[in-house]
């Protein structure tokens, strides 16, 4: 029996629709803050909060878990600035909450859901997993925090932990009954799709004069169902094995945020409207993953590596529940 945390939000939900469709029996802990009923597709959801930390043991003990995989956080970099306790209390504390609820449980497998954003502004593109990690922003820092403290605690207490550094995530489940729903919305590519449906009358480009070939912004995407099964893989590495790791989660390939756009205009056929604004603070021109280690360790192979597709993946999901 699997526990994911966060398990109904844009991630998790792909994650728990992967482990439903395996055979997976799993529990979906979420306070719902962000995340979606609808689009938990296997399991029992339970609603609740991660600093209620006996209660998180009893669930545990109450449905047998041998495994967790932990994804409820706050994610928003700009938030993060402006309300730093929110984030070191979420994301550090709550975490602290249920690694005390596993211990005490006995349960010692865990799959975190970590950043690229731990890495701050790279020294070397593509980033491989030793890169120092120097996050500039309190949203990277509390990822960090937290993968210190699966280090830390894998020593002293024989804790067993993947944490999966993602890249930019995106794309839908080609179902199109889940996919990324944030409120607020900031992520480009639903952004770009709202302009496309006519949600939103034009995108704002952060920034052209950084150094990339175009002046905007280069990142890697990832599909969001190909980190899904990372996910699956590290936790069945974790039970055969039982090493510990950090793998970086991207395709390889950087992208601009201008061919992100030309991409959506070719996949949805619609005018993109598009104004150049300022930089957005703490983004680095350029981050790209190098992701051999998981390629290597758990054969991990990416599905749907080609943006277009990604894109085409998001749009199909996007039309369906905004359109
Ligand atoms: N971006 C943009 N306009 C927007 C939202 C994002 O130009 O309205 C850029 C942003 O500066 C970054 C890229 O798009 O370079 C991806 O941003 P997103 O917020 O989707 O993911 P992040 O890279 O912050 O994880």
């Amino acid at each position: 029996m699997i526990l994911v945390t966060g398990g109904a939000g844009y991630i998790g939900s792909h994650v728990v629709k992967r482990l439903g469709e395996k055979g997976y029996n799993l529990v979906v802990y979420d306070n719902l803050s962000k995340g979606h009923r609808e689009m938990v597709k296997y399991g029992r959801l339970v609603e609740g909060d991660l600093s209620e930390t006996s209660r998180l043991a009893g669930l545990i003990q109450e449905y047998g878990v041998t495994g967790v995989i932990h994804f409820a956080a706050h994610c928003l970099v700009g938030e993060s600035e402006e309300n730093p306790h929110k984030y070191y209390l979420n994301n550090v504390v709550n975490t602290l909450h249920l690694l005390d609820a596993m211990l005490k449980t006995g349960v010692r497998r865990i799959v975190f859901s970590s950043s690229a954003a731990v890495y701050g502004e790279p020294l070397r593109v593509p980033i491989e997993e030793d890169h120092p990690t120097v996050p500039t922003n309190v949203y990277g820092q509390t990822k960090l925090m937290i993968e210190n403290i699966l280090e830390k605690y894998a020593l002293a207490y024989d804790l067993r932990y993947a944490a999966l550094r993602y890249f930019n995530a995106a794309g839908a489940d080609e179902g199109a009954a889940i996919g990324e729903d944030h409120k607020p919305e900031s992520h480009l590519i639903p952004l770009v799709l709202d302009v496309a449906l006519g949600r939103k009358k034009e995108i704002t480009i952060f920034g052209t004069d950084y150094d990339t070939p175009d002046g905007t912004c280069v990142r890697d995407y990832i599909h969001v169902s190909d980190l899904a099964e990372a996910h699956i893989l590290a936790l069945e590495d974790l039970v055969q094995t039982g090493r510990s790791s950090v793998y970086n989660l991207g395709n390889g390939k950087g992208f601009s945020v201008r061919e992100v756009i030309e991409t959506a205009e070719r996949v949805t056929g619609k005018k993109i409207g598009a104004v150049e604004g300022n930089r957005r603070k703490g983004d680095p021109a350029r981050l790209v993953a190098l992701s051999a280690r998981i390629m290597k360790k758990l054969g991990w192979r990416p599905a749907c590596a080609d943006l277009e597709t990604i894109v085409a993946t998001a749009w199909n999901f996007h039309r369906r529940r905004f359109g």
